[in-house]
């Protein structure tokens, strides 16, 4: 029988272009849905061009493929239920329906994976924000449709429940305790629906809610770092994972708390392509076709920057001037301010000297 398959990626982004890039080199055949015919994985694999809602798109899409995977969440979970086979979309639908809905993954991380989340209430209405303790601060975000910060309102003081109580009013939506966090960290874990592997702990600062830059191994205690890793690697656990999710958390002084979960590669771990002897999207084909997993090592400390759209010119100025940081463009066409055009890996152990694109400038 042919070691040879075809997968079909929904969502031919960078996150799906890189997956393809992978893919491909273990000599795989890729076809990607994506409603942009030039989309950034036209490059590299064919396009079915259609509406990621589009249920006949999904069902050509199954009917050529052997393996079905994302590179998003937001994609329609009951449309790929009505097309798929049985063990063809290997990391399931109930992770997407977690992972879509704040409420679900909240529950989810707390009373099924056990693990430390910021304390929190389910909102639906302004009502439930009235009997509020003002002596703490929270953050309100919507259950479902938010990104990059979009949809959410920090409560510090009475002034701001004007705001909130709009929010809370608009849609149903998550009260979270506000954490005095040290660090941001994620950490990347990939597995074969038995076992799992992880890698190195990320330290991500971002600018204006958008990962700006991760810094690997992030400068936290060994303590924190095994316990951050053992809570990726519990989460992964219990969802009996297939292909990689990316665990996003808070770094206190002594603990870690956890903040959501991607079912997917991450932009926190594209260091690992050049960083590390496998990378995320190595190791998310792999899982996904059931595979055994490699266990992960970091080469050399690393640093990886985004390339926003304003940062283009910067970027190819930084690797001329710095011919070994590895630089990847992702091929959009179009560089619109904040839009996430590539990014730029280099091994460094002094990350405060790797300056982001644009800092001081234009964030
Ligand atoms: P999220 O969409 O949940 O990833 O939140 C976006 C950003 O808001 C995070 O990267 C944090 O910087 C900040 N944030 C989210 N939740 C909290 C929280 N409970 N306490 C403090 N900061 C938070």
């Amino acid at each position: 029988m042919s070691s040879t398959k075809t997968i079909g990626i929904i969502g031919g982004g960078q996150l799906g272009q890189m997956m393809a890039i992978s893919a491909i080199y273990m000599g795989h055949k890729v076809i990607t849905l994506d409603p942009a015919s030039d989309c950034p994985s036209s490059r590299v694999s064919e396009v079915i061009a259609a509406p990621y809602d589009d249920v006949d798109a999904l069902r050509q899409l199954a009917d050529h493929c052997d393996v079905l995977t994302y590179e998003f969440e937001n994609v329609d979970a009951d449309g790929l239920d009505a097309v798929i086979k049985d063990g063809q979309l290997p990391q399931g639908t109930e992770l997407l329906r977690i992972s879509q809905n704040r409420i679900f993954e909240k529950d989810f991380l707390s009373n099924k994976a056990q693990v430390t989340v910021a304390p929190y209430k389910v909102v639906t209405s302004s009502l439930d924000l009235e009997d509020i303790d003002l002596s703490k601060n929270y953050v309100l975000k919507t259950a479902t449709g938010g990104y990059d910060g979009h949809g959410q309102k920090v409560i510090t003081s009475a002034e701001d429940l004007e705001e909130a109580n709009a929010l809370a009013n608009s849609a149903e939506c998550v009260l979270e305790e506000f954490v005095n966090f040290d660090l941001e960290i994620s950490v990347i874990v990939s597995g074969n629906g038995k076992d799992v592997t992880v890698f190195p702990v990320q330290e991500n600062i971002h600018r204006n809610n958008i990962l700006s830059k991760t810094i690997v191994p992030a400068r936290i205690s060994d303590r924190l770092a095994d316990r951050a890793k053992a809570i990726a690697v519990k989460i992964a656990e219990q969802l009996n994972l297939s292909g990689t999710l990316c665990v996003e958390m808070f770094a206190t002084a002594d603990d870690i708390i956890v903040n959501e979960i991607a079912p997917r590669p991450h932009n926190s771990g594209h260091y690992s392509i050049e960083a590390c002897d496998f990378s995320q999207f190595d190791t998310h084909i792999l899982g996904v076709f059931g595979a055994p997993l490699p266990a992960i090592n970091l080469h050399e400390p690393a640093v990886m920057l985004n390339v926003l759209g304003q940062h283009v010119e910067a970027a190819e100025r930084y690797v001329t001037e710095n011919p070994s940081a590895h630089l990847h463009m992702y091929g959009k066409l179009e560089a619109k301010h904040n839009r996430k055009m590539g990014h730029v890996t280099l091994f460094s152990n002094e990350p405060d000297n790797v300056v982001e694109f644009g800092k001081g400038i234009d964030f």
